[in-house]
Parts: structure tokens; sequence; C-alpha cells
């Protein structure tokens, strides 16, 4: 059993929770931070990737509106590596009414979003895919975001300022004296030990999952899951994110981000934010929408299909779910419930991360009598190391001209990606990842089209060479490749749940590639299964059920 001391815990390493983190840090309060999975394992890696203007709330939920476009441009001056300046259009398609332009407009007036409209010709010649029958254009200023980037930045810049990360800790317990929480009991989930975490405070982000810890303190919240699924096609087929003007619906939006388009959302509830699948009807319904955007985009092919959970915060007084703002609201749990040293941060979008981090932490200073501010809106995030990322906003072709820079074409693991060898071993040997899904939240590897068809197997040798297993007594000299085969399986089944529902065209080609590679090729299917050991030992996470029970149908 091990004991960790800290003045303020935080619960979930998604956007919300490394954002407080940092704020925390900043102001010199001492902090940790604890994370089921790896960072980004919640809705933050699983998300659009939409830096809101704003435009697609000012009819129905203002206050998001506004809440957006001030993010906006403080997440423009703050992390301007982790995001592309692809701007947004609103556009009127056939299918659409005219009759929501008066109260677009007026709505983003009310609201401070930024917009003007342009001439339909020049849309087009912007955008040439784009459906040329549309009646209206306004330019608004959305951009793409690389929550990954964002987060890892976030918690390195915590962890320069005397912060800790605990990833694959997941909180099994709160611990409460009286009518006060004062601290938490953590599984670790590598090694399968009890942590005890003694607080002051205690930050609930754990986002769709924070009604789950809250019951533990003895407090209901109640968050409802809203399931979202998303399409990323092989082409990007706009460089604008593009929205439908009209009143937000299943599959009006494009979103150009790195080298793909990506076509969401559904938004469905779904009963536990661990249980649910992505359905037929979903990817149908996407590229089906994405047809009036860009006629023809449904005959591209689709690289995979993801979901992710709104954590959609519903206030005693809202009878129906769909009337759930999209806004975040701060519940503190003394005010509310007589539970002293909580408080929960629920709801939001990733765009307001930062503001909703400033909230947090300013009640949290309150209430230890800390008088420091706020800094997060001044202070620019880092480039964690090994990014290939140079300063100023990302463009299309950045890491192709960082690679041409210094000729590291031959040390390429994921051409895909551009993922070069240096930062793969950079990923392995920092220590943060434990396994090689980790290495792709960390550097992209294996999201291309190929879907790690070609880089798996370089990463598990990578990985093999790096930390090698210690081999079992009676092994053979040439070492115990077990853990590494056992990260190569486990990150192949990752990228399959994401090509299921969309298997078939060149899609499909390149999964039965893929498959000859590894089955007929390698052999990977008639390799000993790893040991128990290995499954639940030092490196290997996918057993656990609280990772493992997420993507279960209901
Ligand atoms: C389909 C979809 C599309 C979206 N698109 C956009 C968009 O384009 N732009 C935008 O701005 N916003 C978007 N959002 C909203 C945005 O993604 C979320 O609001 C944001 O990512 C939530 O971050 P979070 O940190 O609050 O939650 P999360 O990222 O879910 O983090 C919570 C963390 O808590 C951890 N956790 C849970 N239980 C425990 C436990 N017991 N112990 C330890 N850790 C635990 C989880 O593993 C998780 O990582 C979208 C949301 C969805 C669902």
């Amino acid at each position: 059993m091990r004991t960790i001391d800290t003045d303020v815990l935080v619960i979930g390493g998604g956007a919300t929770g490394v954002g407080v983190l940092r704020d925390l840090a900043l102001r010199g309060i001492r902090a940790a931070l604890v994370e089921k999975g790896d960072l980004t394992h919640g809705t933050t890696g699983r998300y659009h990737g939409l830096l809101h203007s704003g435009g697609r709330y000012v009819v129905k939920d203002k206050q998001s509106a506004s809440e957006c476009a001030v993010e906006n441009e403080i997440l423009r001056r703050i992390m301007p590596h982790c995001l592309e300046d692809t701007g947004g259009f609103f556009v009127v398609t056939p299918a659409d009414d005219e009759a929501y332009v008066p109260l677009f407009l007026k709505g983003c007036q009310e609201t401070g979003v930024s917009v003007h409209e342009i001439a339909v010709r020049e849309a087009l010649r912007r955008e040439p895919l784009l459906n040329p029958r549309i009646s209206r254009a306004f330019e608004v200023r959305d951009g793409s975001a690389d929550s990954f980037l964002a987060t890892h930045s976030n918690a390195e810049d915590a962890v320069r300022h005397g912060a800790q990360v605990l990833t694959y800790h997941v909180v099994t317990g709160l611990e409460r004296t009286g009518d006060r929480v004062t601290g938490a009991v953590c599984e670790d989930m590598r090694s399968g030990e009890t942590v005890h975490i003694h607080t002051s405070y205690i930050v609930n982000a754990a986002g769709a999952w924070a009604g789950k810890i809250a019951e533990l303190a003895g407090v209901k919240v109640t968050v409802v899951p809203g399931k979202g699924t998303m399409v990323a096609m092989n082409h990007r087929v706009l460089n604008t994110v593009v929205n439908r003007c009209k009143p937000p619906a299943d599959g009006d939006i494009i979103v150009p981000i790195h080298t793909v388009a990506v076509i969401g959302t559904t938004d469905v509830h779904v009963p536990d934010p661990d249980v649910f699948g992505i359905e037929a009807w979903e990817v149908e319904r996407m590229l089906s929408e994405g047809e009036q955007l860009v006629p023809g985009i449904s005959k591209a092919r689709v690289l995979r299909a993801w979901a992710g959970v709104r954590p959609l915060y519903k206030d005693q007084d809202v009878a129906d779910d769909r009337d759930i703002p999209r806004t975040y609201k701060l519940l503190d749990h003394e005010a509310r419930d007589g539970v002293k040293g909580m408080i929960s941060m629920v709801g939001g979008k990733w765009t307001t991360y930062r503001m909703m981090a400033q909230e947090a932490t300013d009640a949290v200073a309150a209430k230890l009598g800390i008088q420091a501010e706020c800094r997060t809106h001044l202070e620019p995030l880092p480039i964690p190391a090994g990014a290939e990322r140079k300063a100023g906003l990302y463009w299309l072709g950045k890491p192709l001209a960082a690679i041409e820079a210094d000729s590291s074409y031959g040390h390429l693991i994921c051409e895909c990606e551009l993922v070069t060898r240096e930062r793969v071993v950079d990923a392995i040997t920092s220590g943060k990842a434990a396994n090689i899904d980790d290495i792709r939240r960390d550097t992209r590897l294996g999201m291309g089209p190929c879907q790690g068809g070609f880089c798996t197997y370089r990463a598990a040798a990578l990985w093999h060479e790096l930390k090698p297993a210690t081999p079992p007594a009676n092994d053979p000299p040439h070492g115990h490749a077990g853990n590494s085969v056992a990260l190569l399986r486990h990150f192949l089944q990752e990228r399959w749940k994401g090509l299921t529902v969309i298997a078939w065209g060149d899609q499909l080609r390149q999964a039965r590639l893929d498959e000859i590679i590894y089955l007929d090729t390698l052999g990977l299917d008639l390799l000993p299964a790893p040991a128990p050991a290995e499954q639940n030992g030092a490196e290997m996470v996918t057993a656990h059920p609280a990772i493992a029970t997420e993507y279960h149908a209901a």
C-alpha cells in the first residue's frame, strides 16, 4: 500500500482535469491528478476536434456560444501548436430553411460571435468540393484542435510547476470524516497496489463519469451520457470547417483535422458511459448528411468510426433531456449537499476547458484561503518534448516540413502520420506510455490509412528492444517477447474496434492486407497466448475491468 499527501486531488485526466491541475500548479498549490486510463482516455480523446467559434450555439444556447467565442481567442494565444486556423463556414444548403439565417445572425450579434457573409462564389473558390447549390455562406472563427497534444502540454506544464500525474490509477472509493471528504482510495492498475491519497480538497473532473465519482462521496450528480459517433474520411476534402446553417442536428459539420476530414456527430443517450457500441445507422447517417455539404463524400474512403460520450449535466429543474444546455456547471457540494472538501465541474466543451478550470481553481483557492490569481490565459503552453511541431499555429504540411528539414525519412516508424523513430523511442523511454495505444495518443502512430498495419510491428519491436521483459528462468537466451506480442495484439484489437462498422471498399481491402501481414506472414495467431501475469502485469492493462468494459454494446 502506498500513501500520497497533497493539498488538492483532481480526478480525471481529460481536458478539464489537466486544465485544473495546471491552473492549481501555476498558482503554487500542491496538487495531484489521477486518471484511470491514459490522459485523454475519456471524451477528450474521442471528440470531433472542433475549436468552436460559438456559431453552433448562438440560437439555442447563448451562454455556451459566448463562452466559446471568448475562449477561442485565448486558446489561439496560449496553445498555437495544438490548433489549426482553418476558419469556418456556416452554409445554407438546399435542405436547409433560410428562415434560420436571421436568427443565426441575431444570435451571433448577441453573443459576441464574430461572423460575416461572403459571396457563395468566394466560398466555392476556397472550397471547390463544397455543394455548388448552397445559397448563402457565412464566415466564422472556427478551427481544428489536437486534444491529445493540448492535454499533454497542459500536463507537462503542470508537472514542471510541481504537480503529480498518476495515470492508470482508478478511484475506487472516497474517504469521508463526518461531513468532509478527506481522501481517495485508488488502485494502481499496473501493479494492483492500493494507493491512499490524503488531501484537503477534491476536484471531481471525471466528465461523463462525474456522477459515479460523486456517488462515492454519497452525493447525487446527474450526468446524462450523450454518445456521439464520428467518421474520419481518408481525404481532407475541405480545408475549412463547414457547418450547416440550421439548428444543430446529426452529421451537420465536417472538420478538417490533420490529414483527414471528420463528419460528426450523432447524439444518443446511453445508459452508462462505459456501455455503448457504434451502430451501422450512425455511420450511414454521417455519410448521407455529409453529402449535403460535399456531394460525393460518401463514395470516398472511410478510415474509421469512433464515439465519445458527452458529459451533459442535468439540473433537477430540466424536465426534457433535449433541453440540457451544453454549458458547464460548478457544483459546490458544501453549499449544495452539505458535504465539505469536494467540488464537481461538469458539462461544457473542449473549447471551454480552460475557463472551466479557472472557475474550479478559483473556488478551490477560495476554500483553501489562497489569494493567487489565475495565469492560464496569459502563459503559453510548452511544446512537449519529442513533438516536432515548432512554435506557431499548426498547418497541414508542418510535420512533412520538419522531416524534410532533418532528412529523417529513413527513420519513419509510421509513414501515414510521419512518426519518426525518435518520437516513438521518446514515448517509450519517457515512461508515460503503458502500451502502444498510449504511444498513438502521444504521436498519432497508427491513425492513418493503414490503421496500424505497418507501424504496429515496428513499434512492438522497438518496445521489445528498449524494454525487454524479464525472461522466465527456463526461457531461451534470446529473451522473452511475451509482453511485446501482447502489446501488439492489444493495439491491433483497439484499431479493429473502429473498423468493424466501416469495413467496405478500399478500407476493407486495407484491413485484409493487414490481416495477411499479421496472420499469414507473421503468424500472430500461432504465437503462444501471453501468460495471465503479462496481461495484468507491469506493462499490460487491457484486462482491467475499468478499462476493458468500454465499447461493449448495451
Ligand atoms: C461526440 C462528441 C463530440 C464533441 N465534439 C466537440 C468539439 O468538436 N469541440 C468541443 O469543444 N467539444 C466537443 N465535445 C465536448 C468535449 O469533448 C468534452 O466536453 C470534453 O472533452 C470533456 O472533457 P472532460 O475532461 O470534462 O471529460 P473526459 O475527457 O471524459 O475526462 C474525464 C476522465 O475521467 C476519467 N475517470 C472516470 N472515472 C474515473 C475513476 N474512477 N478514476 C480515475 N479516473 C476516472 C476518465 O477515464 C476520463 O479520462 C464533444 C463531445 C462528444 C461526446
